[in-house]
């Protein structure tokens, strides 16, 4: 007899076109409703949170007195809380994000009981190769999901061992049809009938056991409160099932039993039955630049260095940091972090952006000057120090500043030698900004803050200091160039603003690097979606105006133009370039390194389009590398399902816009080249060969979700 599990839950987003401030007066009312139903009716076994904590937090803010019974709850077995703080994406957000979303949220539901020990994730945008290995990570052994999957990936059951290459392995519990089937159940014969006829062929035909899930909840869906009239009516229409209130574990320790199921590897991201959004990647690009970067800081800068600082002794302040990273991981909420959220919706993610940064960078601060100030010397001088937070000695060309009153000064070693730096820049600064006690010590002279650049070789997780001297005046070491020369590279800009690079190494040459391209997007949040017949904007003609200079250490080349485009999509048809986006590269070429830096400035006047930087490599490649979380993915550079996916139906058009943690690149056996970013994170190889790696810096639409994108899609093709 087939048995069908109906799991009571509700998904929970915290936001959307929604603000938490809304979702959370829903939250207070469903939450009593959930918990009396469990406290009070023995027959009304369960009920699924969501498999986040950040609810909970959402709900004892305005709820202290709730814990007690939440907390009985949980330890009956009968609410099931966890693993997660937020239900993440697992496309744009770090390797450590993941990690600590689990983290976080185990250790929130702790206080409570266990947590669901099930790395339920029922609609990300897509699934991350590495889930088992950070899943298994945490002891946990399942998992649940539904966007993403198709049969090309190696089975057409909705049960299978999902593994890593590490050996990680987790057993897979797929929705087919989403978490959602069995929302509002009708009562209603009929309505309830047709109901169950769509979908009971569809996980029939999916499993591999005689159990079914029939997930009961939506989007903030309130307890279904008749769900035994339901039931007894599912029982009359089906005799031959048997239908009951389950949860999760349960249908797990039915699956378990299977030893014939299919073992799968890699990420799922195929927009054939659901949509996955293969371009949401570079939504509100501010926002998404701003997550990678605090990220970044926040993993590779501040948590190292407060680990230096408590191995020196200090405190390390898990309080502090973890306030950091709950701002941050209730913006990697799959919606959130998508950007497929209305603009008041925006401001408050970008508002969370901004406190985590502000206290990112105050505690990094905090703890420099903690390490700085506890350094034992004779000296009473300045201290420069630099800090090296990766496990190797580096030798790097350092740019910092110094802000110090005297006019000329010398950098001196612990062992007292003398060492070389240039001024790149000095200005004069209000001594009131620096100085809190000035008006105690009366001395209004003014600081100068130097930009200097040095090159030194830095010990591993470790640091060097400098004493900081009066001395003679000294002049800017930097000359204008026409031509950059590097150890590595020559570097000359075109009249456009691209690049001219020849590689020493290879001796060959590279041009046109960082030429722009631009096309309408008469897309929506979730999708990119190109304008039919029209002709892509670059920059091959405009007139940049170029600065380059040149030290003893380093390179600087800056470079700004103005690119006409259409001002919005109707003007993008009739060809009208009348508006345009100011464009800012500042390229940085240290001498010893065969790396070029390009920071890039964007300021965008137009709507409704998409702008690309291009970076050729003379590789014609079949497949990119990109990174994932702790790991790399392997992707053709053409999804092969571009040929049949009008007619099998695809809910999306599988173009090959993919994403990238930092860095994507193409290699052949002779020599590899890739870009790392720090800020936007999709890509798209293209070009007649398949050799130019195409880097999303924005997109910009005017509609959160645009009905007519499916045609819009196949029109293209047409
Ligand atoms: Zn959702």
């Amino acid at each position: 007899m087939k048995q069908v599990h109906v799991v009571p839950h509700m998904h929970w987003d915290r936001e959307w076109y929604f603000s938490t401030e809304e979702s959370r007066i829903l939250l207070v009312n469903n939450m009593e409703e959930i918990m009396e139903r469990l406290e009070n009716d023995p027959d009304y076994p369960y009920y699924v949170l969501d498999g986040q904590t950040s609810i909970l937090e959402d709900y004892f803010a305005v709820k202290p007195e709730a814990k007690e019974r939440v907390r009985n709850l949980v330890q009956a077995g009968k609410l099931i809380i966890g693993p997660w703080y937020t239900q993440t994406d697992e496309m744009v957000v770090g390797s450590e994000s993941i990690v600590r979303n689990l983290l976080y949220g185990i250790k929130d539901s702790k206080e409570f009981g266990q947590p669901m020990m099930i790395g339920y994730l029922p609609d990300s945008f897509g699934q991350s190769a590495q889930m088992p290995h950070i899943l298994n990570g945490f002891d946990i052994k399942y998992t649940i999901f539904w966007r993403g999957t198709s049969e090309r990936h190696g089975t057409d059951k909705t049960e299978f061992y999902w593994q890593t290459e590490d050996g990680s392995r987790v057993l897979v519990q797929l929705l087919p049809l989403g978490y959602a089937i069995g929302k509002y159940l009708p009562q209603e014969e009929d309505a309830l009938k047709e109901r169950m006829e769509k979908y009971f062929p569809v996980l029939e035909r999916g499993t591999t056991t005689d159990h079914l899930v029939l997930p009961n909840g939506h989007d903030q869906m309130p307890i279904q409160k008749d769900i035994f009239e339901v039931m007894k009516r599912l029982k009359e229409l089906y005799p031959d099932r048997e239908f009951f209130l389950s949860n999760y574990e349960k249908v797990f320790e039915e699956v378990e039993k299977q030893d014939d199921l299919a073992v799968l590897e890699g990420e799922f991201l195929d927009g054939k039955y659901m949509r996955v959004h293969r371009s949401i990647y570079s939504t509100r690009m501010d926002i998404k630049a701003a997550n990678a970067r605090v990220e970044n800081k926040l993993t590779n800068v501040l948590e190292p260095l407060a680990s230096m600082a408590y191995d020196l002794g200090f405190e390390y302040h898990h309080g502090l940091i973890e306030l950091i990273w709950k701002e941050m991981m209730k913006n990697h909420a799959h919606d959130s972090i998508g950007c497929c959220c209305s603009d008041k919706v925006h401001r408050e993610i970008a508002g969370r952006l901004f406190l985590a940064e502000e206290k990112t960078d105050q505690l990094i601060d905090f703890y420099k000057r903690k390490i700085v100030d506890a350094i034992e010397t004779k000296e009473d001088s300045d201290r420069l120090t630099l800090f090296n937070f990766l496990p190797y000695q580096r030798e790097e060309v350092v740019t910092t500043e110094l802000i110090t009153k005297y006019k000329g000064f010398t950098l001196v070693d612990a062992g007292g030698e003398e060492v070389d730096y240039e001024i790149l820049h000095a200005e004069e600064i209000d001594p009131g900004l620096i100085d809190r006690q000035i008006v105690h010590y009366g001395n209004y002279d003014p600081f100068i803050k130097y930009e200097i650049q040095l090159k030194e070789t830095l010990p591993p997780m470790g640091y060097t200091t400098f004493f900081v001297k009066e001395a003679e005046e000294k002049t800017a070491g930097s000359q204008s160039v026409n031509s950059v020369e590097t150890d590595y590279y020559q570097v000359d800009v075109n009249e456009n603003g691209t690049l001219k690079i020849y590689d020493k190494q290879l001796d060959q040459s590279f041009d046109q690097v960082l030429l722009l391209e631009n096309g309408g997007d008469d897309g929506d949040e979730y999708d990119y979606s190109p304008l039919e017949g029209e002709e892509l904007i670059y920059s091959d003609k405009v007139k940049a105006s170029v600065s380059m200079k040149q030290n003893s250490y380093a390179a600087h080349i800056d470079i700004s133009y103005s690119l006409r485009v259409p001002a919005h999509l109707e003007a993008r048809k009739a060809g009208k370039h009348n508006s345009k986006v100011n464009v800012h590269f500042k390229v940085n070429v240290d001498h010893h390194k065969p790396l070029i830096k390009v920071e890039c400035e964007l300021h965008n006047e137009a709507k409704d389009h998409r702008l690309r930087a291009y970076i050729p490599t003379g590789l014609s490649a079949s497949f990119s590398i990109a990174d994932n979380q702790f790991g790399h993915v392997k992707r053709k550079v053409v999804d092969s399902a571009m040929d049949v996916w009008e007619e099998e139906k695809w809910s999306e058009r599988p173009d090959a816009i993919y994403p990238m943690l930092s860095y994507v690149g193409l290699s052949s056996e002779d020599y590899g080249l890739s870009v790392f970013t720090n800020s936007t994170r999709e890509y798209e190889i293209v070009g007649d060969e398949f050799d130019t790696i195409a880097i999303t810096l924005f997109r910009s639409v005017g509609y959160l979700g645009k009905a007519d994108m499916l045609k819009t899609w196949t029109s293209i093709r047409n």
